[in-house]
């Protein structure tokens, strides 16, 4: 495989997204093709038996794999990637690869709720302890550490109720123990917290989210540290994991694009969620990046920016009135996914285990798209509108 020009590191982040894994394309076409590809020819035995040549089967890798893998670990700052058909695949892999029968993996209560139906179940069937913890806990997570655990699981913020976690303090103590910290960095979209200096060892993504970023691909995505990339590989390779070419030039496509998308992204976020903030049927806005909100300090020190999704607890609400916001919306749609060009708004109930979830109020999970946010703030103001004559 060619050395990729993502390797001289003085290019800032922006400039390295537009020039990494561009020598995979090829006849001065700017972006690489699309191969779509099972067999791969062997020009003599010897070539055969040797397996030398840089693709040897479809499932191994293509010119289009290599590239946006190679693209998303430059944006990730780690050593090496891989894709996988899906944010929760990416994840499941990561986990199946790592943890054996009798293991012990801590899991942030906050977690994206079909993880936990994983390990719930088959991870549960096969031998491997979950335990939920407070994503609050930092340092104190120590309590919770075994002789038996493997892996420490973090996603932060939460992609509901958006706690920050103290990434670097869950580190330092899951490393004392031997374990490794697995990060769902999802939210930052890669672009704006970096897993592996912040102590982490696996960063994995729901590339569908902001990568893609177009609302109409699903993608996983593996970033690993050099330490954990061969055992990672091994497991990724025996599982049969891949994805499907049209797919990955998506995500490679997506990703030239990122750092203009958020940069917008969070700039309508921070407009509309300190609009929300003063509003009288609002009790809170859970916006790590806005000032005063739960998980700023963190935030502020660990993150370079934010995305578009934050959460809103409103004023305990009937279903009607709820029902008579909502569905009246225009601008917002109701639909699960975030990440994409268009304004979303969902309501969710917290899912706890470790500690509940001691709020009354009505949750809602904003995602603030590339709209004008003058519109959208005119679409909420009559939803609230709507919603004052329906309580
Ligand atoms: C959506 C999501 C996932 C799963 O990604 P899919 O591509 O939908 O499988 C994982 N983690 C987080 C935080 C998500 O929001």
């Amino acid at each position: 495989m060619a050395k990729s020009k993502t390797d001289p590191k003085p290019l800032k982040p922006a400039t390295r997204l537009i020039t990494a894994a561009r020598d995979f394309s090829e006849h001065g076409i700017v972006s690489p093709a699309v191969y779509h590809a099972s067999t791969v020819l062997y020009p003599t035995y010897e070539a055969l038996k040797e397996r030398k040549q840089p693709y040897q089967y479809g499932r191994r890798g293509t010119p289009t794999s290599r590239a946006v893998e190679t693209a998303i670990a430059t944006l990730e700052n780690g050593y090496a990637s891989k894709v996988s058909p899906s944010g929760l695949a990416a994840i499941t892999t990561t986990l199946l690869a790592f943890l054996k029968p009798g293991d012990h993996l801590l899991m942030t209560d906050s977690v994206y709720a079909p993880v936990r139906v994983f390990c719930d179940n088959l991870l549960k069937n096969w031998g491997v302890v979950t335990e939920y913890y407070d994503p609050l806990l930092g340092g104190a997570i120590s309590a919770f550490i075994r002789p038996s655990t493997r892996i420490v699981y973090c996603e932060s913020p939460g992609s509901q109720t958006m706690e920050m976690q103290d990434i670097p303090a869950i580190a330092a103590v899951a490393h004392k123990a031997g374990a490794l910290v697995v990060v769902d960095n999802t939210w930052s979209g890669g672009r704006y917290f970096n897993v592996f200096a912040h102590g982490g060892d696996i960063s994995v993504h729901a590339a569908t989210k902001y990568i893609v970023g177009h609302s109409d691909a699903m993608m996983g995505a593996i970033t690993c540290s050099e330490a954990t990339w061969p055992r990672f590989k091994e497991g990724y390779e025996t599982m049969g994991q891949f994805a499907g070419p049209d797919d990955m030039y998506l995500t490679l496509r997506g990703l030239r694009t990122i750092d203009v998308r958020l940069e917008r992204h969070m700039k309508s976020a921070l407009l509309i969620a300190e609009w929300l903030k003063g509003r009288a049927d609002v009790e809170e806005v859970i916006y790590p990046a806005l000032p005063g909100s739960r998980g700023h300090e963190i935030w502020k020190r660990d993150f370079t920016g934010a995305s578009g999704l934050f959460s809103v607890v409103l004023k305990a609400q009937t279903e009607a009135a709820l029902s008579q916001f909502l569905d009246g919306l225009e601008l917002f749609s109701m639909g699960y996914s975030w990440g994409g060009f268009e304004s979303l708004c969902v309501p969710f109930k917290p899912h706890r285990s470790a500690k509940p979830w001691a709020r009354e109020g009505t949750c809602l999970r904003f995602h603030i798209g590339l709209e004008d946010p003058d519109d959208l703030i005119a679409d909420l103001t009559s939803g609230f509108e709507r919603l004052k004559i329906a309580t």
